[in-house]
This record gives C-alpha cells, structure tokens and sequence, in this order.
C-alpha cells in the first residue's frame, strides 16, 4: 500500500495521446480575456509566442474536474457510499489534519491506511486539501488550426421561464473538428485507480460524457484518435500490480478502446474488495 504515500518513487504512467471535438466545444474563460473578441463569452485560450495569436486549449483543471466527479458517481453506482464530493467543504479532509506529524510522513501514512484519518479513493487519487494529488492532468494544446464560431443564445428568466428583454448575448465556442494533446500523469496509481480514470475516458470517447458547457445543446462530445501508454517514460505493454488489490494489466498495441479497457478490468477485480475497504471506513489494513 506503499503507494498511497508520496515518499518513494515506485513508478509513473503516462497516458497521452490526441483528442478530437465531434460536436462544437465551449470551455469558457469567464470573461473576454482579448480585446479585439466579438464575443461577450470567450473560449479559454492561450498566448502562442510564435505564431502571435491567442489559441484555443483544454484546460487540465477542467479535464481533471470532470474525470473526479465522474469517478465519484461512478463508486457510488458501485455501491461504495463513504466517499466525498470534493467540493470546497464536502471533502475528507480540511487541511490540518497532518500538522502535527509534520516531519513524520510514516505517522501520517499509517494513520490514512488504518482509517483513522479517512481519506477515501477519490481523495487518494485526486488530493484533497493538505494531500497531494497523484495525478496530473496537463493542459491540452491545440495540434491543429482550430476553427472558432460564435452563437448568439438568449437569456431565459429562471422564474419566470420567459426569455429576458434585451438579454441576447453571444457565446464563442469551437468547431468541431479541433485536435488537441491529451496528457494524463499517474504517480504511483495502482492500475485499478487508473482503470475508474480510464472508465470516464472510454465514456468521453462514446459521447456519454462529454466537456465544457452547453452540453444540453449537444455540444462538448469528443473523441480520442490516439491514446499510448507509457511507464517510467516507456512504452510498456506489461503494467505490474501495485497493492494487494491491483491485477497485472497487459496493453496490446490496438484500439483506444481495448488499452483503456485493460485498465477497466483491473478495476472491475479490485471493485468488491475496495469497497470492503470502503465500509471499514477506508481502512486499507486485511482483517
Ligand atoms: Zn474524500
């Protein structure tokens, strides 16, 4: 279980690959950020040095938000209740919880493996104030000459349902079509972990899941072209167990599909005893 603390290196998986929109996609800024934009909703974009422009990208924090709350529904339709939205004040932990072993890690480890500070699966994977995360998702650079549109959309009073007097505003978003670099860094996952992660993703990949806003009006669905998985910086197409709970997982060099399912059954293995974890109020230590 030694994974669960950040003390030693034990390995990192890399998983990258290109992610396409199949729909048109909005991930905002909140406010136009360039001055010369039309619209009063602009899509999060970054300064490109070279080419002098403002181009699109998916932000990592977005991805990240989504894999988490995806991953927390997905353990409580499994049937594992004790575990926290993640949400400022609905986490496991408030952040003072280890200042007292402060220069004692082994103290602070060996309390989350008995329980007696909680910290449930979704916190262990995706930190929690005063536990750091063990992944990384890095933002996604655009690969392509991403097209941008805007839409004109049309407030609607929430009480009274009616559209607003003078309340059309306009909305920026991306044609579909834009590629993008996909880049997921695990430290220290077991594969189990990774395969809720890799659940959400073949989720995205089928349009049941998709980013950013509007989704209602059908936008945010993506797919990915290419996905490679990496340890340690290699490729790798046999990934070791890392905890009594894990499984051996075996990438074979085919479809985005099957690799991100390789990972889903290691979870599927590891589903029955994590919950029994889960019950003991996340204490990992066998009876
Ligand atoms: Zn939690």
């Amino acid at each position: 279980m030694q994974w669960i603390s950040h003390l030693k290196n034990l390995r990192t998986i890399k998983i990258e690959g290109e992610i396409e929109n199949v729909s048109p996609l909005r991930i905002g800024s909140g406010k136009a950020q360039v001055l010369e934009s039309i619209a009063d909703l602009t899509v999060f974009k970054i300064y490109d040095p070279q080419k002098r422009v403002h181009t699109p990208v998916i932000p990592g924090s977005s991805l990240k938000g989504v894999l988490r709350s995806q991953v927390v529904a997905n353990l409580r339709t499994y049937g594992i209740q004790n575990i926290c939205d993640g949400l400022p004040r609905a986490t496991c932990l408030e952040g003072n919880e280890f200042t007292r072993y402060e220069g004692d890690s082994g103290e602070k480890y060996h309390n989350i493996l008995s329980g007696y500070i909680k910290v449930c699966l979704a916190c262990l994977i995706f930190g929690s104030p005063g536990f750091s995360s063990h992944l990384i998702v890095n933002d996604g650079y655009s690969l392509n000459e991403s097209k941008l549109a805007t839409r004109t959309m049309v407030a609607i009073d929430r009480k009274s349902g009616s559209a607003k007097q003078k309340s059309l505003y306009t909305v920026e978003y991306i044609e579909p079509g834009a590629k993008f670099a996909f880049d997921l860094i695990a430290f220290n996952l077991p594969n189990y972990t990774i395969g809720l992660i890799s659940d959400v993703l073949l989720k995205i990949h089928k349009g049941i899941v998709s980013l950013g806003s509007l989704k209602t009006k059908g936008f945010g669905q993506m797919k990915f072209n290419k996905v490679e998985i990496y340890v340690n910086g290699k490729p790798e197409t046999q990934i070791a167990s890392l905890d009594p709970f894990d499984t051996l997982v075996t990438i074979e060099d085919s479809s985005v599909e099957k690799k991100l399912l390789s990972f889903v059954n290691a979870w599927e293995k590891a589903k029955e005893k994590i919950s029994e974890v889960a019950n003991r109020g996340w204490n990992w230590m066998l009876p």
